[in-house]
């Protein structure tokens, strides 16, 4: 079994208290690892060491190319463990082993891009404001300081990596909260920063769970910034939390996606997109296509072709690579699913495949819950308003365009969504009518890190990715350079100050 203490100023420490707790294999519950649990006694530790780190340290102060350099060994370090790396993420989180290598490759891609921003300036002038002989105005992109990162457990590693690469390419230091639920990975990437000689206090790893380690840097005085990854409920409390000392925030939260299917799509593709876009890491995904809208006219036929490929579905062992579907992340979120999928039973709709705990004995001790779909949902259901986050699909059927946009558009929640057809002007036309962050057109779960991410309305605020993703951890500065040089010729000359006799 792995042991992981703190990484708080460039030291492995353990917590205050000398609390500590296990993480267990979702698959069958062994115990992998025993990690020092953080407490806010922790958090002041590691908030003080950023701070000192920002405030006095080399790293907001070194040169773009010197800042580069370090990230860039970090990616090199990735790359060199993903092997290792990979297996962790399967046994820490549930990951398949599919999913796993997708995630270690893109989180050393993610960080390079960053590397590689990091490198440039986004100094520049101020457009249209100079004015030879007068002035001369730039806006300077400064780092905002020290940022917490906190962050869910279905991506462990990418999602430390979406905190940490823009944060520190704009040259802020920043304290990292693991989920409790999946911190190993994050672990060895504080490893991987100790070795990749990053300076002590810029990058501090802290596990702990939200109503500790996590609300103490939510409310610390000395965090410039939070950002925060997870459900929106804890992010409207975050969001609260942080508005006592005005922290700026970056929230990226829940989804409730709309999936529409048009009349004239190629099924082939859409009822594989339709599964990848559902049962991808067992709906543990902030942008899973959760609810499919499909037209009346196809919907039975559609629905029949779902459910032949569900039943045929590999659910079990997520090492084995031949496994599709493995389990949630703990027993508290199987029962959350479990409950959900009473609620939509109890309104109405009804299950035409799955809804249960699967019987095969090899998966028995894990946190498994069957691939399940509902027809007859309406959009008014807890099914098709809440985010389920387990591998169950809500169906809804429509009659026109104009009904599937509006149903589509009719939730608290706008991350993703998708169109589906072989006619690209009435799919764009669709796309461009949804009130969501990211609309995929014959496609599903492609997120760049080149382009910006996040929702409109409860899915969050800010973008993560793109340029605009590192905006966001910095503040703009004006920095006005005048060219005037005469007093007499300032336009202030006679406005306050007494002229000269
Ligand atoms: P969660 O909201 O329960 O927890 C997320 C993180 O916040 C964890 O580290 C947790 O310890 C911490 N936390 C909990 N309470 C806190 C508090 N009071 N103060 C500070 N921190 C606190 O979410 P989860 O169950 O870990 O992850 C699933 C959620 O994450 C889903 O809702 C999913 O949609 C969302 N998510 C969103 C994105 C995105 O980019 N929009 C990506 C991945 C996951």
């Amino acid at each position: 079994m792995r042991t992981y203490q703190l990484l708080i100023d460039g030291q492995f420490v353990d917590a205050a208290d000398g609390r500590t707790f296990e993480s267990v294999n979702p698959f069958d519950g062994a115990t992998i690892a025993r990690v020092a649990l953080a407490g806010s006694a922790d958090a002041d530790r590691a908030v003080a060491a950023a701070r000192k780190a920002f405030d006095e340290g080399p790293w907001p102060r070194m040169s773009h190319a010197e800042r580069s350099g370090a990230i860039k060994k970090l990616v090199d370090a990735i790359n060199a463990r993903a092997p290792e790396l990979i297996d962790l993420e399967v046994a820490d989180s549930g990951s398949t082993v599919r999913k796993a290598k997708e995630d270690i490759g893109l989180s050393a891609r993610n960080l390079n891009y960053f590397a590689r921003l990091a490198a440039q300036p986004l100094d520049g002038e101020v457009e249209g404001l100079s004015k030879p002989g007068f002035s001369k105005n730039l806006l300077c992109w400064e780092p905002v300081g020290v940022v917490a990162g906190i962050i869910p457990w279905n991506f462990p590693l990418k999602m430390a990596i979406w905190k940490l690469g823009p944060a520190l390419a704009a040259g802020n230091t920043v304290v990292l909260k693991p989920s409790e639920n999946t911190p190993v990975t994050a672990m060895e990437l504080a490893r991987m920063i100790v070795d990749a000689g990053f300076p002590p206090g810029v990058v501090n790893i802290i596990p702990g769970y939200g109503a500790g380690a996590g609300e103490a840097l939510v409310k610390h005085p000395m965090v410039d910034k939070v950002s925060f990854t997870g459900s929106t409920a804890v992010g409207r409390k975050v969001m609260a939390l942080a508005s006592e000392t005005l922290k700026k925030i970056t929230l990226e939260c829940g989804g409730k996606s709309a999936n529409i299917v048009l009349d004239d799509a190629d099924l082939d593709l859409a009822v594989d997109g339709a599964l990848y876009a559902i049962f991808y890491h067992q709906g543990q995904c902030c942008e899973a296509g959760s609810r499919l809208l499909l037209p009346a006219s196809i919907h039975d036929h559609f629905v029949e072709r779902m459910v032949a490929k569900v039943r045929r579905m590999r659910v079990g062992d997520p090492s084995d690579p031949a496994t599709e579907i493995g389990p949630l992340v703990s027993d508290a979120q199987r029962q959350r699913v479990l409950g959900y999928i009473r609620s939509g039973v109890e309104q109405g709709a009804t299950i035409v495949t799955g809804g249960k705990v699967p019987a095969d004995p090899a998966v028995s001790r894990g946190y498994f819950v069957e691939p399940t779909i509902f027809t007859g949902v309406s959009n008014s259901m807890t099914i098709a308003r809440e985010e389920i986050f387990g591998p169950v699909l809500s169906v809804l059927s429509y009659r026109t365009i104009d009904e599937a946009v509006s149903i589509a558009n009719d939730s608290p929640y706008g991350l993703g969504g998708g169109v589906w057809s072989k006619d690209p002007e009435r799919a764009m036309s669709v796309a461009r009518r949804l009130r969501t962050g990211t609309v995929w057109i014959n496609e599903w779960h492609l997120i760049s890190e080149k382009a910006p991410f996040g929702g409109y309305k409860q899915s969050g605020i800010g973008r993560e990715f793109g340029v605009e993703g590192v905006k966001e951890y910095c503040e703009a500065k004006h920095l006005h350079i005048d060219e005037v040089g005469v007093r007499s010729k300032k336009f202030w000359y006679d406005v306050v100050v007494p002229k000269d006799q």
